[in-house]
Protein backbone atom coordinates (compact mmCIF):
# COMPACT_ATOMS: atom_id res chain seq x y z
CA UNK A 1 0.00 0.00 0.00
CA UNK A 2 1.28 3.42 -0.94
CA UNK A 3 -1.22 6.21 0.34
CA UNK A 4 -0.78 6.40 3.84
CA UNK A 5 -4.20 6.91 5.48
CA UNK A 6 -5.75 9.78 8.15
CA UNK A 7 -8.24 9.85 10.64
CA UNK A 8 -8.49 12.67 12.55
CA UNK A 9 -10.15 13.27 15.69
CA UNK A 10 -11.66 16.44 17.15
CA UNK A 11 -13.89 16.54 20.11
CA UNK A 12 -16.95 18.51 20.58
CA UNK A 13 -19.21 20.09 23.37
CA UNK A 14 -16.70 19.44 26.35
CA UNK A 15 -13.35 18.17 27.51
CA UNK A 16 -12.37 15.24 29.21
CA UNK A 17 -15.00 12.67 26.85
CA UNK A 18 -11.89 10.20 26.05
CA UNK A 19 -10.74 11.61 22.93
CA UNK A 20 -6.97 9.95 23.75
CA UNK A 21 -8.89 6.21 24.57
CA UNK A 22 -11.60 6.19 21.12
CA UNK A 23 -8.26 6.93 18.92
CA UNK A 24 -6.65 4.26 21.05
CA UNK A 25 -9.14 1.95 20.79
CA UNK A 26 -9.65 2.32 16.78
CA UNK A 27 -6.03 2.50 17.08
CA UNK A 28 -5.81 -1.15 18.37
CA UNK A 29 -8.28 -2.41 16.30
CA UNK A 30 -6.51 -1.32 13.07
CA UNK A 31 -3.70 -2.74 14.62
CA UNK A 32 -5.30 -5.89 15.37
CA UNK A 33 -6.16 -6.14 11.62
CA UNK A 34 -2.99 -6.00 10.40
CA UNK A 35 -3.02 -2.25 9.39
CA UNK A 36 0.33 -0.50 10.45
CA UNK A 37 -0.78 2.16 12.95
CA UNK A 38 0.17 5.38 14.74
CA UNK A 39 -1.55 8.11 16.56
CA UNK A 40 -0.15 11.56 17.31
CA UNK A 41 -1.64 13.96 19.57
CA UNK A 42 -1.95 17.81 18.24
CA UNK A 43 -2.39 20.31 21.61
CA UNK A 44 -3.28 24.30 21.43
CA UNK A 45 -1.37 25.53 24.03
CA UNK A 46 1.28 27.37 23.52
CA UNK A 47 4.06 25.71 25.98
CA UNK A 48 6.29 24.17 23.37
CA UNK A 49 5.95 20.75 25.29
CA UNK A 50 4.14 19.75 28.13
CA UNK A 51 7.50 19.38 30.59
CA UNK A 52 7.13 22.86 32.12
CA UNK A 53 4.07 22.16 33.05
CA UNK A 54 2.59 21.91 36.31
CA UNK A 55 1.04 18.19 36.86
CA UNK A 56 -2.36 19.29 38.21
CA UNK A 57 -2.59 21.21 34.95
CA UNK A 58 -2.81 18.46 32.74
CA UNK A 59 -1.59 15.18 34.70
CA UNK A 60 1.47 13.61 34.39
CA UNK A 61 3.97 14.52 31.40
CA UNK A 62 4.63 11.27 29.97
CA UNK A 63 8.57 10.75 28.68
CA UNK A 64 9.18 8.60 24.73
CA UNK A 65 12.42 6.82 24.63
CA UNK A 66 13.73 9.47 22.49
CA UNK A 67 13.33 12.15 25.43
CA UNK A 68 10.44 13.96 24.47
CA UNK A 69 8.29 15.10 27.42
CA UNK A 70 4.65 14.48 26.19
CA UNK A 71 0.65 14.82 26.98
CA UNK A 72 0.03 11.85 28.79
CA UNK A 73 -2.56 10.44 25.96
CA UNK A 74 0.88 9.13 24.15
CA UNK A 75 1.03 6.76 27.51
CA UNK A 76 -2.24 5.61 26.91
CA UNK A 77 -1.09 5.28 22.58
CA UNK A 78 1.64 2.51 24.02
CA UNK A 79 -0.42 1.27 26.56
CA UNK A 80 -3.12 0.58 24.08
CA UNK A 81 -0.83 -0.39 21.06
CA UNK A 82 2.59 -1.61 22.44
CA UNK A 83 4.67 0.44 19.81
CA UNK A 84 6.90 3.12 21.13
CA UNK A 85 6.11 6.99 20.34
CA UNK A 86 8.45 9.96 19.76
CA UNK A 87 8.70 13.42 19.76
CA UNK A 88 6.82 13.61 16.62
CA UNK A 89 3.69 11.56 18.36
CA UNK A 90 3.10 15.27 19.98
CA UNK A 91 3.06 18.60 18.62
CA UNK A 92 1.84 21.92 20.63
CA UNK A 93 0.72 25.28 19.12
CA UNK A 94 4.05 26.48 21.05
CA UNK A 95 6.11 23.69 19.04
CA UNK A 96 4.96 25.37 15.75
CA UNK A 97 4.88 28.72 16.54
CA UNK A 98 8.59 28.07 17.59
CA UNK A 99 9.23 26.73 14.52
CA UNK A 100 7.94 29.47 12.14
CA UNK A 101 9.10 32.18 13.55
CA UNK A 102 12.90 30.64 13.87
CA UNK A 103 12.49 30.37 10.26
CA UNK A 104 11.12 33.77 9.89
CA UNK A 105 14.39 34.71 12.01
CA UNK A 106 16.70 32.67 9.13
CA UNK A 107 15.16 34.69 6.34
CA UNK A 108 13.03 31.26 4.84
CA UNK A 109 9.89 33.09 4.22
CA UNK A 110 11.75 35.59 1.40
CA UNK A 111 10.28 38.78 2.84
CA UNK A 112 6.80 37.48 3.00
CA UNK A 113 4.33 38.30 5.73
CA UNK A 114 4.31 35.65 7.47
CA UNK A 115 0.53 34.75 8.92
CA UNK A 116 -1.28 32.41 10.72
CA UNK A 117 -2.71 30.62 7.25
CA UNK A 118 -0.86 29.64 5.41
CA UNK A 119 2.57 29.58 7.02
CA UNK A 120 1.17 28.44 10.58
CA UNK A 121 -1.30 25.47 9.07
CA UNK A 122 1.38 24.61 6.58
CA UNK A 123 3.50 24.02 9.46
CA UNK A 124 0.76 22.13 11.40
CA UNK A 125 -0.31 20.11 8.16
CA UNK A 126 3.50 19.23 7.18
CA UNK A 127 3.81 18.13 11.06
CA UNK A 128 0.62 16.21 10.87
CA UNK A 129 1.71 14.20 7.61
CA UNK A 130 5.52 13.25 9.14
CA UNK A 131 5.07 9.98 10.50
CA UNK A 132 2.89 9.06 7.21
CA UNK A 133 5.43 9.90 5.14
CA UNK A 134 8.16 7.81 7.21
CA UNK A 135 6.44 4.71 4.63
CA UNK A 136 6.47 3.15 8.36
CA UNK A 137 2.55 3.20 8.97
CA UNK A 138 -0.51 2.64 6.93
CA UNK A 139 -2.93 4.54 9.20
CA UNK A 140 -2.16 8.01 11.04
CA UNK A 141 -4.70 8.53 13.31
CA UNK A 142 -4.23 12.36 14.49
CA UNK A 143 -6.18 13.77 17.88
CA UNK A 144 -6.79 17.61 17.88
CA UNK A 145 -6.60 18.45 21.61
CA UNK A 146 -9.14 21.17 22.84
CA UNK A 147 -12.91 21.31 21.92
CA UNK A 148 -13.84 22.28 18.59
CA UNK A 149 -15.10 26.39 18.74
CA UNK A 150 -12.08 27.08 20.82
CA UNK A 151 -10.09 30.11 19.55
CA UNK A 152 -7.13 28.19 19.74
CA UNK A 153 -8.11 25.63 18.03
CA UNK A 154 -8.85 26.88 14.87
CA UNK A 155 -5.41 26.41 12.85
CA UNK A 156 -5.67 23.11 13.51
CA UNK A 157 -9.51 22.56 12.48
CA UNK A 158 -8.30 24.93 9.57
CA UNK A 159 -5.65 22.34 8.87
CA UNK A 160 -7.48 19.29 8.72
CA UNK A 161 -10.17 21.10 6.71
CA UNK A 162 -7.50 22.02 3.94
CA UNK A 163 -5.43 17.94 4.50
CA UNK A 164 -8.80 16.30 4.19
CA UNK A 165 -9.13 18.39 1.09
CA UNK A 166 -5.51 17.73 -0.81
CA UNK A 167 -5.38 14.26 0.68
CA UNK A 168 -8.37 13.81 -1.73
CA UNK A 169 -11.67 11.52 -1.27
CA UNK A 170 -11.38 8.22 1.16
CA UNK A 171 -7.47 9.54 2.17
CA UNK A 172 -8.14 11.10 5.41
CA UNK A 173 -11.68 10.92 7.24
CA UNK A 174 -12.95 13.00 10.46
CA UNK A 175 -14.61 11.17 13.52
CA UNK A 176 -16.04 13.88 15.37
CA UNK A 177 -16.41 13.03 19.69
CA UNK A 178 -19.18 13.96 21.47
CA UNK A 179 -21.29 14.00 24.50
CA UNK A 180 -24.69 13.34 24.12
CA UNK A 181 -26.11 13.97 28.21
CA UNK A 182 -28.63 12.56 29.91
CA UNK A 183 -31.08 14.43 31.83
CA UNK A 184 -32.21 13.10 35.26
CA UNK A 185 -35.33 15.11 35.74
CA UNK A 186 -36.51 14.67 31.75
CA UNK A 187 -35.36 10.76 32.38
CA UNK A 188 -33.98 11.52 28.93
CA UNK A 189 -31.00 11.67 26.41
CA UNK A 190 -29.91 14.81 24.82
CA UNK A 191 -28.88 15.27 21.71
CA UNK A 192 -28.83 18.89 20.86
CA UNK A 193 -25.71 19.55 22.21
CA UNK A 194 -24.05 17.09 19.10
CA UNK A 195 -26.16 18.82 16.99
CA UNK A 196 -24.69 22.28 17.75
CA UNK A 197 -21.32 20.96 17.69
CA UNK A 198 -21.47 18.88 14.25
CA UNK A 199 -22.83 22.76 13.35
CA UNK A 200 -19.60 24.24 14.57
CA UNK A 201 -17.60 22.16 12.81
CA UNK A 202 -19.80 22.73 9.53
CA UNK A 203 -18.83 26.30 9.91
CA UNK A 204 -15.52 25.38 9.31
CA UNK A 205 -15.74 23.62 6.53
CA UNK A 206 -15.25 20.14 7.93
CA UNK A 207 -18.15 17.34 7.67
CA UNK A 208 -17.44 14.37 9.82
CA UNK A 209 -17.59 11.32 8.67
CA UNK A 210 -18.33 9.66 12.16
CA UNK A 211 -19.87 10.82 15.37
CA UNK A 212 -18.84 8.61 18.24
CA UNK A 213 -21.05 10.10 21.00
CA UNK A 214 -20.23 9.36 25.00
CA UNK A 215 -22.80 8.46 26.73
CA UNK A 216 -24.07 6.90 30.65
CA UNK A 217 -27.17 5.37 29.03
CA UNK A 218 -27.72 2.92 25.84
CA UNK A 219 -28.16 5.47 22.80
CA UNK A 220 -32.04 4.15 21.07
CA UNK A 221 -32.27 3.34 17.39
CA UNK A 222 -34.50 6.25 17.68
CA UNK A 223 -31.94 8.82 18.88
CA UNK A 224 -29.23 7.17 16.72
CA UNK A 225 -31.11 7.59 13.26
CA UNK A 226 -32.26 11.61 14.61
CA UNK A 227 -28.31 11.93 15.25
CA UNK A 228 -27.40 10.59 11.68
CA UNK A 229 -30.05 12.71 10.18
CA UNK A 230 -29.70 16.23 12.17
CA UNK A 231 -25.42 15.49 12.14
CA UNK A 232 -25.09 14.80 7.94
CA UNK A 233 -23.50 11.34 8.72
CA UNK A 234 -24.89 7.55 7.79
CA UNK A 235 -26.59 5.60 10.37
CA UNK A 236 -23.81 3.16 10.16
CA UNK A 237 -21.43 5.90 11.34
CA UNK A 238 -23.49 6.57 14.79
CA UNK A 239 -21.22 5.53 17.16
CA UNK A 240 -22.14 4.92 20.97
CA UNK A 241 -19.52 4.88 23.21
CA UNK A 242 -20.88 4.11 26.40
CA UNK A 243 -19.09 4.27 29.77
CA UNK A 244 -17.31 1.55 30.54
CA UNK A 245 -15.53 -0.15 34.06
CA UNK A 246 -12.07 -0.46 32.66
CA UNK A 247 -10.52 2.19 29.24
CA UNK A 248 -9.30 -1.88 28.62
CA UNK A 249 -13.12 -2.69 27.67
CA UNK A 250 -13.43 0.71 25.09
CA UNK A 251 -11.52 -1.62 22.33
CA UNK A 252 -14.19 -4.33 22.40
CA UNK A 253 -17.26 -1.87 22.51
CA UNK A 254 -15.78 -0.06 19.51
CA UNK A 255 -15.63 -3.74 17.90
CA UNK A 256 -19.26 -4.41 18.51
CA UNK A 257 -20.18 -0.62 17.25
CA UNK A 258 -18.24 -1.49 14.08
CA UNK A 259 -16.31 1.59 14.57
CA UNK A 260 -13.22 0.24 12.87
CA UNK A 261 -15.43 -1.14 10.08
CA UNK A 262 -17.09 1.91 9.21
CA UNK A 263 -13.07 4.13 9.36
CA UNK A 264 -11.97 1.15 6.28
CA UNK A 265 -15.08 1.70 4.69
CA UNK A 266 -14.71 5.40 4.71
CA UNK A 267 -10.91 5.08 3.49
CA UNK A 268 -11.85 2.44 1.06
CA UNK A 269 -9.35 -0.07 2.50
CA UNK A 270 -10.53 -3.93 3.06
CA UNK A 271 -11.68 -5.36 6.70
CA UNK A 272 -8.68 -7.43 6.22
CA UNK A 273 -9.02 -10.65 8.94
CA UNK A 274 -11.15 -10.15 12.30
CA UNK A 275 -9.45 -8.30 14.69
CA UNK A 276 -6.54 -10.52 16.78
CA UNK A 277 -7.83 -9.54 20.19
CA UNK A 278 -6.65 -12.96 22.01
CA UNK A 279 -4.66 -11.77 24.14
CA UNK A 280 -5.85 -8.50 24.70
CA UNK A 281 -8.76 -10.52 26.48
CA UNK A 282 -6.74 -12.87 28.46
CA UNK A 283 -5.75 -10.06 30.01
CA UNK A 284 -9.07 -8.16 30.90
CA UNK A 285 -10.26 -11.66 31.87
CA UNK A 286 -7.50 -11.84 34.07
CA UNK A 287 -8.24 -8.23 35.36
CA UNK A 288 -11.53 -9.07 36.04
CA UNK A 289 -11.11 -11.71 37.55
CA UNK A 290 -8.51 -11.34 40.55
CA UNK A 291 -7.83 -14.19 43.01
CA UNK A 292 -5.95 -11.86 45.40
CA UNK A 293 -6.22 -8.05 46.46
CA UNK A 294 -3.78 -6.13 47.81
CA UNK A 295 -3.65 -2.35 49.34
CA UNK A 296 -0.38 -0.74 48.15
CA UNK A 297 0.27 2.83 48.93
CA UNK A 298 1.34 5.20 46.71
CA UNK A 299 2.99 7.99 48.63
CA UNK A 300 3.37 10.87 47.11
CA UNK A 301 2.39 15.04 47.18
CA UNK A 302 0.29 15.10 43.84
CA UNK A 303 -2.21 12.72 44.82
CA UNK A 304 -5.63 15.07 44.73
CA UNK A 305 -5.71 14.30 40.77
CA UNK A 306 -5.21 11.09 39.23
CA UNK A 307 -3.85 12.06 36.58
CA UNK A 308 -0.51 12.74 38.05
CA UNK A 309 0.66 9.28 38.41
CA UNK A 310 -1.41 7.83 34.99
CA UNK A 311 1.41 6.15 33.68
CA UNK A 312 2.18 4.47 37.70
CA UNK A 313 -1.53 3.61 38.16
CA UNK A 314 -2.31 1.67 34.11
CA UNK A 315 1.32 0.00 35.35
CA UNK A 316 -0.78 -1.35 38.58
CA UNK A 317 -3.45 -2.58 36.29
CA UNK A 318 -1.15 -4.40 33.73
CA UNK A 319 1.36 -5.84 36.63
CA UNK A 320 -2.28 -6.26 38.92
CA UNK A 321 -3.92 -8.77 35.73
CA UNK A 322 -0.40 -10.63 35.30
CA UNK A 323 -0.33 -11.65 38.93
CA UNK A 324 -4.26 -12.18 38.91
CA UNK A 325 -4.62 -9.86 41.63
CA UNK A 326 -6.86 -6.45 41.91
CA UNK A 327 -4.17 -3.83 43.04
CA UNK A 328 -6.14 -0.71 45.44
CA UNK A 329 -3.87 1.67 45.02
CA UNK A 330 -4.15 3.78 48.28
CA UNK A 331 -3.49 7.28 47.90
CA UNK A 332 -1.24 8.45 50.62
CA UNK A 333 -0.40 12.48 50.97
CA UNK A 334 2.92 12.56 51.86
CA UNK A 335 2.77 16.17 53.58
CA UNK A 336 0.32 14.11 55.97
CA UNK A 337 2.54 11.33 57.13
CA UNK A 338 4.72 12.15 60.05
CA UNK A 339 6.03 9.83 63.03
CA UNK A 340 2.79 10.48 64.83
CA UNK A 341 0.41 9.26 61.93
CA UNK A 342 2.67 6.77 59.89
CA UNK A 343 2.19 3.71 61.58
CA UNK A 344 -1.85 3.86 61.31
CA UNK A 345 -2.03 4.62 57.93
CA UNK A 346 0.02 2.60 56.92
CA UNK A 347 -0.89 -0.80 58.92
CA UNK A 348 -3.15 -2.10 56.02
CA UNK A 349 -0.87 -1.46 53.57
CA UNK A 350 0.69 -4.46 52.05
CA UNK A 351 3.21 -2.69 49.99
CA UNK A 352 4.47 0.99 49.54
CA UNK A 353 5.35 3.06 46.48
CA UNK A 354 7.33 6.48 46.77
CA UNK A 355 6.54 8.60 43.99
CA UNK A 356 8.75 10.69 41.63
CA UNK A 357 8.41 14.68 42.29
CA UNK A 358 9.93 17.43 42.33
CA UNK A 359 11.03 19.97 44.65
CA UNK A 360 10.64 20.03 48.97
CA UNK A 361 7.05 20.04 49.77
CA UNK A 362 6.39 16.62 51.39
CA UNK A 363 9.93 14.98 51.40
CA UNK A 364 10.24 14.23 54.76
CA UNK A 365 6.68 12.01 54.34
CA UNK A 366 8.49 10.02 51.98
CA UNK A 367 12.38 9.76 53.94
CA UNK A 368 9.61 8.40 56.31
CA UNK A 369 7.61 6.01 54.43
CA UNK A 370 11.35 4.92 53.23
CA UNK A 371 12.30 4.25 56.90
CA UNK A 372 8.97 2.64 57.64
CA UNK A 373 8.89 0.11 54.40
CA UNK A 374 12.90 -0.72 55.58
CA UNK A 375 12.74 -1.48 59.20
CA UNK A 376 8.66 -3.15 59.07
CA UNK A 377 10.38 -5.24 56.09
CA UNK A 378 7.30 -3.85 53.68
CA UNK A 379 8.14 -4.33 50.07
CA UNK A 380 9.29 -1.06 48.71
CA UNK A 381 9.55 0.65 45.28
CA UNK A 382 10.55 4.18 45.03
CA UNK A 383 10.66 5.66 41.09
CA UNK A 384 12.72 8.37 40.57
CA UNK A 385 12.84 10.81 43.52
CA UNK A 386 11.38 8.15 45.51
CA UNK A 387 14.61 6.20 45.02
CA UNK A 388 16.34 9.59 46.25
CA UNK A 389 14.31 9.28 49.19
CA UNK A 390 15.79 6.13 50.03
CA UNK A 391 19.39 7.14 49.54
CA UNK A 392 18.19 10.14 51.72
CA UNK A 393 16.66 7.89 54.33
CA UNK A 394 19.92 5.26 54.51
CA UNK A 395 22.17 7.71 54.92
CA UNK A 396 20.37 9.46 57.99
CA UNK A 397 18.74 7.02 59.38
CA UNK A 398 21.39 4.20 58.92
CA UNK A 399 24.42 5.97 58.54
CA UNK A 400 23.70 8.70 61.27
CA UNK A 401 24.31 11.84 58.68
CA UNK A 402 21.11 13.40 60.01
CA UNK A 403 21.02 16.56 57.87
CA UNK A 404 21.82 13.93 54.83
CA UNK A 405 19.51 14.90 51.82
CA UNK A 406 19.62 16.34 48.32
CA UNK A 407 21.01 19.64 47.07
CA UNK A 408 17.61 20.24 45.03
CA UNK A 409 15.84 20.05 49.04
CA UNK A 410 18.64 21.89 50.47
CA UNK A 411 21.71 23.39 48.90
CA UNK A 412 24.07 23.40 51.98
CA UNK A 413 23.57 20.33 53.40
CA UNK A 414 27.05 18.60 55.11
CA UNK A 415 26.24 15.26 53.40
CA UNK A 416 24.61 16.32 49.58
CA UNK A 417 23.92 12.24 48.93
CA UNK A 418 21.87 12.96 45.69
CA UNK A 419 23.07 16.45 44.06
CA UNK A 420 23.23 17.86 40.41
CA UNK A 421 24.87 16.40 37.64
CA UNK A 422 27.89 18.55 36.43
CA UNK A 423 26.07 19.20 32.97
CA UNK A 424 23.43 20.11 34.92
CA UNK A 425 25.33 22.86 36.97
CA UNK A 426 25.03 25.53 33.90
CA UNK A 427 21.75 24.76 32.56
CA UNK A 428 19.32 27.79 33.29
CA UNK A 429 16.45 26.71 30.83
CA UNK A 430 13.81 24.69 32.08
CA UNK A 431 12.53 23.08 29.20
CA UNK A 432 13.75 19.90 27.83
CA UNK A 433 16.91 20.31 29.75
CA UNK A 434 17.01 17.04 32.38
CA UNK A 435 18.16 14.12 31.60
CA UNK A 436 15.11 12.72 29.27
CA UNK A 437 14.50 9.83 27.55
CA UNK A 438 16.11 6.39 27.20
CA UNK A 439 19.28 5.47 28.90
CA UNK A 440 21.35 1.96 29.47
CA UNK A 441 21.73 0.22 32.88
CA UNK A 442 24.13 -2.50 33.49
CA UNK A 443 22.61 -4.62 36.25
CA UNK A 444 24.82 -6.70 38.31
CA UNK A 445 24.15 -10.30 38.75
CA UNK A 446 22.94 -11.83 42.28
CA UNK A 447 20.21 -8.95 42.70
CA UNK A 448 16.95 -8.53 42.88
CA UNK A 449 16.84 -6.22 40.17
CA UNK A 450 18.74 -9.07 37.64
CA UNK A 451 16.29 -11.57 39.69
CA UNK A 452 13.35 -9.20 37.92
CA UNK A 453 14.57 -8.39 34.43
CA UNK A 454 16.02 -11.33 33.84
CA UNK A 455 18.89 -9.61 32.07
CA UNK A 456 22.16 -7.83 32.84
CA UNK A 457 21.58 -4.80 30.54
CA UNK A 458 18.50 -2.93 30.16
CA UNK A 459 16.80 0.75 28.78
CA UNK A 460 14.71 3.07 30.58
CA UNK A 461 13.32 6.23 30.59
CA UNK A 462 14.49 9.02 32.62
CA UNK A 463 13.44 12.48 33.93
CA UNK A 464 15.60 14.14 35.77
CA UNK A 465 18.05 16.87 36.35
CA UNK A 466 19.48 14.80 40.14
CA UNK A 467 21.42 11.88 40.96
CA UNK A 468 22.95 9.45 43.42
CA UNK A 469 26.00 11.01 44.39
CA UNK A 470 28.78 8.72 43.45
CA UNK A 471 31.02 10.01 46.35
CA UNK A 472 28.28 8.12 49.10
CA UNK A 473 28.23 4.64 46.79
CA UNK A 474 30.81 2.72 49.15
CA UNK A 475 29.74 4.15 52.45
CA UNK A 476 26.09 3.40 51.50
CA UNK A 477 27.12 -0.01 50.34
CA UNK A 478 28.80 -0.52 53.82
CA UNK A 479 25.65 0.30 55.27
CA UNK A 480 23.83 -2.14 53.53
CA UNK A 481 22.13 0.07 50.32
CA UNK A 482 23.15 -1.60 47.47
CA UNK A 483 24.06 0.52 43.66
CA UNK A 484 22.91 -2.90 41.74
CA UNK A 485 22.33 -0.90 38.59
CA UNK A 486 24.93 1.65 36.46
CA UNK A 487 24.84 3.45 33.61
CA UNK A 488 27.30 1.91 31.35
CA UNK A 489 29.06 5.07 29.96
CA UNK A 490 28.79 7.46 33.29
CA UNK A 491 28.86 5.55 36.19
CA UNK A 492 25.78 6.90 37.24
CA UNK A 493 23.67 4.69 40.01
CA UNK A 494 20.68 3.92 38.43
CA UNK A 495 19.36 1.10 41.06
CA UNK A 496 19.48 0.80 44.93
CA UNK A 497 18.43 -2.71 46.74
CA UNK A 498 18.32 -2.96 50.16
CA UNK A 499 19.69 -7.04 50.96
CA UNK A 500 18.12 -8.49 54.23
CA UNK A 501 14.70 -7.19 53.27
CA UNK A 502 11.84 -9.27 50.85
CA UNK A 503 11.94 -5.90 48.31
CA UNK A 504 13.43 -3.11 48.44
CA UNK A 505 14.21 -1.35 45.19
CA UNK A 506 14.75 1.88 44.04
CA UNK A 507 15.24 3.34 40.51
CA UNK A 508 16.62 6.50 39.41
CA UNK A 509 14.65 5.70 35.78
CA UNK A 510 10.36 6.02 35.37
CA UNK A 511 9.60 2.13 34.69
CA UNK A 512 5.92 3.18 34.17
CA UNK A 513 6.37 4.70 31.02
CA UNK A 514 7.15 1.52 29.45
CA UNK A 515 4.39 -0.96 30.71
CA UNK A 516 2.16 -1.69 28.51
CA UNK A 517 -0.85 -4.42 27.91
CA UNK A 518 1.09 -6.72 26.06
CA UNK A 519 4.35 -6.25 28.44
CA UNK A 520 3.44 -5.83 31.95
CA UNK A 521 7.00 -3.58 33.89
CA UNK A 522 8.34 -6.75 35.29
CA UNK A 523 9.34 -3.83 38.81
CA UNK A 524 5.72 -3.43 38.96
CA UNK A 525 5.17 -7.68 38.14
CA UNK A 526 7.49 -8.57 41.11
CA UNK A 527 6.19 -5.45 43.34
CA UNK A 528 2.95 -6.63 43.84
CA UNK A 529 3.83 -10.28 43.51
CA UNK A 530 6.06 -9.39 46.68
CA UNK A 531 2.82 -7.45 48.00
CA UNK A 532 0.45 -10.76 47.47
CA UNK A 533 3.26 -12.31 49.48
CA UNK A 534 3.89 -10.12 52.36
CA UNK A 535 -0.27 -10.07 52.84
CA UNK A 536 -0.12 -13.79 53.39
CA UNK A 537 2.38 -13.85 55.60
N1 LIG B 1 13.30 16.11 41.50
C1 LIG B 1 14.16 15.02 41.23
C2 LIG B 1 15.20 15.37 40.17
O1 LIG B 1 15.03 16.28 39.41
C3 LIG B 1 13.38 13.77 40.83
C4 LIG B 1 12.60 13.94 39.57
C5 LIG B 1 11.54 12.89 39.37
O2 LIG B 1 11.11 12.25 40.34
N2 LIG B 1 11.05 12.73 38.16
O3 LIG B 1 16.19 14.71 40.07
Amino acid sequence: MNQTKYIFVTGGVTSSLGKGIIAASLAKLLQARGYRTTIQKFDPYINVDPGTLNPYEHGECYVTDDGAETDLDLGHYERFLNVPTSQANNVTTGRIYLSVIEKERRGEFLGKTVQVVPHITNEIKDRMQLLGNSGDYDIVITEIGGTVGDIESLPYIESVRQLVWELGEHNGIVIHLTLVPYLAAAGELKTKPTQHSVKTLMESGIKADILVCRTEHEITEELRNKLALFCNVKREAVIQSIDASTIYEVPNLMLEEGLDVVALKKLDLPKKAAPDLKNWNIFLKRLKNPKHTVNIGLVGKYVEMQDCYKSILEAFIHAGAANETKVNVISIHSEHIDASTIKEKFANLDAILVAPGFGERGIEGKIAAVQYARENKVPFFGICLGMQMAVIEHARNVLGYSDANSTEMNAHTAHPVVNLMEEQKTVTDKGGTMRLGAWKCDIKKDSLAYKIYGTDSISERHRHRYEYNSSYIEQLHNAGLLATGTNPDTGLVEIVEIKDHPFFIGVQYHPEYKSTVANPHPIFVNFVAAAVQAKKK
